[in-house]
């Protein structure tokens, strides 16, 4: 998986040290961290195949080299995974997850095939009961959450055969995402992007924005939170988006970027107040 389990506990309780406000959600994200990493140990036995040439004419044409197509889902696996990850939210928030829970119970969704077509890049529809499910947002999450083991592993392995450094486009090589978190590197003139989705992290050219291209003098600016010189918010004047970026020379060494986008929802909160748009799709679960 991207970055080791280990590295990411250790990374939260350190956070949860230093800022006691995240304690509860980060509690919530390290039992979502430990199951996912059990279901992506299970997919190890999956045999994939790629075409590879057909892998390098898609990267050289600018096209991420997923093709999810050619992947079949098992969905009866993935709906398993799906109850796990809803158990462990009706632990933390019985409310809004019991709701999504009864939701599913009377046959408003049909887990399995819903999470196949996210794959194939629908967007998903109940069948009824919107009012009965109020806020959509866990129900969203929890779909995509069940789908990231395997965007990881499938990730892990298509990495081995391009080469991101040669990328330098706005939206992930591997699955086409667009990014929602960055690194500031060492020397702080360079940048990786990094897609949550499938954990792929990718240079990307400094001053220009992922989500438009934008990078003339002043088109992205910089807003920055007290006490917390390593984050910042890079906002785009031209899209109106923003992207959230850790300077890893300021922390010191080197973080898992999935625990720092969970670690910076108050940076998401803050450019969202004023009037900025994300530019990731990934839900985010305040
Ligand atoms: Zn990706
Ligand atoms: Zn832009």
């Amino acid at each position: 998986m991207a970055g080791d389990l280990i590295t990411k506990l250790a990374r939260m309780e350190q956070i949860k040290r230093a800022k006691p406000a995240y304690r509860n959600l980060l509690d919530f994200y390290e039992k979502i961290f430990i199951a996912k990493e059990e279901f992506y140990q299970s997919l190890k036995s999956l045999p994939i195949v790629f075409d590879e040439p057909g892998v390098q004419t898609r990267f050289k044409a600018g096209f991420p080299v997923l093709d999810k197509g050619a992947i079949e889902l098992d969905s009866g696996t993935l709906e398993r995974f799906f109850r796990t990850l809803l158990q462990i939210s009706l632990e933390k928030n019985p409310d809004t997850a019991g709701k999504l829970h009864a939701f599913i119970k009377k046959g408003n969704l049909d887990v399995g095939n819903t999470i196949k077509a996210m794959w194939e890049g629908k967007i998903p529809s109940p069948r009824g009961g919107k009012e009965e499910l109020g806020d959509p947002t866990l129900l969203f999450f929890l779909l995509n959450e069940s789908l990231k083991p395997f965007y990881e592993y499938l990730a892990e392995k298509l990495q081995a055969v391009i080469d991101v450094t040669l990328w330098e486009k706005g939206y992930c090589p591997i699955c086409g995402e667009t990014p929602s978190i960055a690194a500031i590197t060492e020397g702080k003139w360079s940048r990786h992007l990094f897609c949550v989705y499938c954990g792929t992290e990718w240079p990307f050219p400094f001053l220009m924005c992922p989500f438009c291209g934008n990078e003339e003098e002043k088109g992205v600016t910089y807003l920055y939170v007290k006490n917390e010189k390593q984050y910042r918010l890079e906002v785009c004047q031209a899209c109106q988006k923003y992207l959230k970026a850790v300077d890893i020379e300021c922390i010191g060494s080197p973080v898992p970027l999935e625990v720092e986008n969970l670690a910076t929802l108050h940076l998401d909160i803050l450019a969202q107040r004023e009037g900025y748009g994300r530019g990731a799709h990934y839900p985010l679960l305040i």
